[in-house]
């Protein structure tokens, strides 16, 4: 059996986000189409003879058992009792705390990395199962591409879509806690949801003006309230780009555009308007998850 394997995790953003309601122990009911981008981090895993070791060069991503990826390994090899350890060196190319599930994803990469490396043989509903014990965005990042995420993010659908959307991806240099955003959502204020099958009609037309008009994020007033920098930006980016929207829980900011070059365009131009220390990259949406590399 290989005791080395190298798998790419993509980061995801949300075409559409919006919150129905909450369930009794407070988890929010969502519905949301989920898709990943050309965006990822490099995972290097080595099988090796006891503990769990994660090398990030990252400041903000935390080495020991608050690492995502530790929590995924571990839970895996708690419930199959597995007595060899892990080795992880992460290249991070997905901003932090970004609301691009860079974790998530991470995570969804290490579940696939312990089930080969440790022989475990799960099936892809297996590791999804585990993968919502740990977090809602997880059963996404597995298998990536176009899905509707509903119930509390975990119930998944993949939407046979494949959308071209190229956009930019603009994080501003400060933290925004998804935990923060939702705690201060008043859903008895708002009177106007993200339209989820205008969304999907449009997809599946691949009618451009239309799919812009259908992408909404019901978390962006709340996080533009808690944080008025994002609707600064947002008007930065407008004005280079035919719409934009906030990713997941912000801060980061989505342009879309309707060609690689524009992406890659609004990308240098946007670099030149704002702070040397924002992270600006073009990008462009894909239909794959976690795979090798
Ligand atoms: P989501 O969109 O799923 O809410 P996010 O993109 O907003 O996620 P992450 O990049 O996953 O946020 O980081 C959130 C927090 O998780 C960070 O503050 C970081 O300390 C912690 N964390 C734990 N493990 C990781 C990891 N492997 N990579 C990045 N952050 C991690």
């Amino acid at each position: 059996m290989a005791d080395k394997l190298q798998l790419k995790s993509y980061a995801k953003i949300n075409l559409l986000l919006d919150v129905l309601g909450k369930y009794e122990n407070d988890y929010h009911q969502v519905e949301m189409i989920m898709q990943t981008i050309d965006l990822y981090d490099k995972l290097f895993f080595t099988k090796i003879d006891s503990g769990i070791n994660i090398e990030c060069k990252h400041p903000g991503v935390p080495s020991g058992e608050k690492n995502l990826i530790y929590q995924a390994a571990s839970l895996l090899r708690d419930e199959f009792a597995v007595e060899s350890g892990l080795k992880v060196k992460v290249e991070k190319n997905i901003p932090v705390a970004a609301g691009l599930a860079g974790g998530s994803s991470n995570a969804a990469a290490t579940l696939v990395a312990v089930n080969k490396l440790w022989g475990l043989g799960l099936n892809t509903s297996e590791l999804e199962k585990r993968g919502a014990e740990l977090g809602s965005d997880i059963p996404f990042c597995l298998a990536g591409g176009t899905q509707l995420a509903t119930g509390t993010g975990t119930e998944l659908e993949k939407l046979e879509l494949d959308p071209k959307l190229d956009l930019v991806v603009v994080n501003p240099p400060f933290e925004v806690s998804t935990a923060e955003i939702y705690k201060n959502l008043n859903l008895a204020e708002i009177n106007c949801h993200p339209q989820v099958e205008k969304l999907m009609m449009a997809l599946k037309r691949d009618d451009y003006r239309d799919i812009l008009s259908n992408l909404e994020n019901l978390l962006e007033l709340v996080a533009i309230n808690r944080y008025p920098k994002i609707e600064e930006i947002k008007k930065i980016v407008a004005a280079e780009t035919d719409r934009v929207l906030m990713s997941g829980s912000g801060p980061t900011i989505l342009g879309f555009v309707n060609s690689k070059s524009k992406a890659q365009e609004a990308a240098a131009s946007l670099k030149q308007k704002l702070d040397t220390n924002y992270k600006i990259v073009s990008a462009t949406t894909v239909n794959t998850g976690v795979e090798l590399f």
